[in-house]
């Protein structure tokens, strides 16, 4: 208990310092934090360690350029607790049935590891897919459309997908080598799998539910309701289907890639 209070302190505390978070972010990571940490331990944490500081790095390759195109979230790229709740509320509470289900742990522990490697593969191919000069299309009927449209893939956010669960896969290999619930190879398997199935159910639940909007000032297209201080106007999919909600139906599509490939592998 020391030792998460202590660790989960620091991280916070540099996430907020470093700009990953605002305050309200920080807090809600805080508190998945230390479930994670009680739950699934070291493994859990680390997890969430490499997700958090890699999209705030991320974030910040080709900060210039994104601003430029009018892509970058509110507040300079600084993540709120609205984007923690999308990208962490599942993790947390499969990390909670995974230290409660005793006879079915290894399933859950999958389940998890799918669930964070989802919404850091979603994290990096939106983060490396903006740098794509060119016009990413859409995942469904491969037509080309504005950048930050959502639905929208690239060669690009596909290498940054594949790139996360490599660095998912390498930083847990010390947790994982000697792991008696899941096995290295079952959980790289379990990790690759859920880091591209997860980033493409997000991009398709995208495309066919979020709300996109078109600035009336600059004249982009948006996936916020507001940009240039105006309210934007909406060109297709549900109000109540916004970027938060879409990582939820990411995480839980992890969560699902996570325990097949447990049956299967
Ligand atoms: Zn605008």
């Amino acid at each position: 208990m020391i030792e998460s209070l202590v660790i989960v302190s620091i991280l916070t505390i540099l996430s907020i310092r470093l700009k990953v978070l605002d305050m309200y972010g920080g807090i809600t990571a805080a508190i998945i934090g230390m479930i994670v940490y009680q739950t699934v331990g070291r493994l859990g944490i680390l997890s969430l360690c490499i997700f958090l500081l890699v999209s705030g790095l991320a974030t910040r390759v080709g900060y210039e350029y994104k601003k430029s195109i009018g892509v970058i979230e509110s507040k300079s790229g600084i993540r709120g607790f609205r984007n923690v709740i999308g990208n962490g509320l599942v993790a947390a509470i499969i990390s909670i049935i995974y230290s409660i289900n005793y006879e079915h742990s290894g399933i859950f522990l999958a389940g998890f590891l799918g669930s964070v490697s989802a919404v850091f593969a979603d994290t990096l191919a939106t983060e490396i897919g903006l740098l794509y000069k060119g016009k990413p299309r859409l995942i469904i009927g491969l037509k080309k459309t504005m950048p930050g449209t959502p639905g929208g893939v690239t060669t690009y956010g596909y290498a940054g997908a594949l790139s996360s669960s490599l660095i998912l896969i390498i930083a847990l290999t010390p947790f994982l080598i000697n792991n008696n619930l899941l096995g290295m190879k079952k959980a790289a398997l379990i990790i690759l799998l859920s880091g591209i199935g997860g980033t493409t159910i997000d991009s398709i639940a995208g495309q066919l539910l979020q709300a996109t909007y078109k600035c009336i000032i600059c004249g982009i297209t948006t996936e916020y309701p507001f940009h240039c201080g105006e309210k934007c106007e909406k060109i297709k999919g549900n109000s109540y289907v916004n970027n938060h909600l879409v990582n939820i139906i990411c995480s839980a599509a992890g969560v699902a890639i996570g325990m097949i490939g447990y049956e299967i592998f």
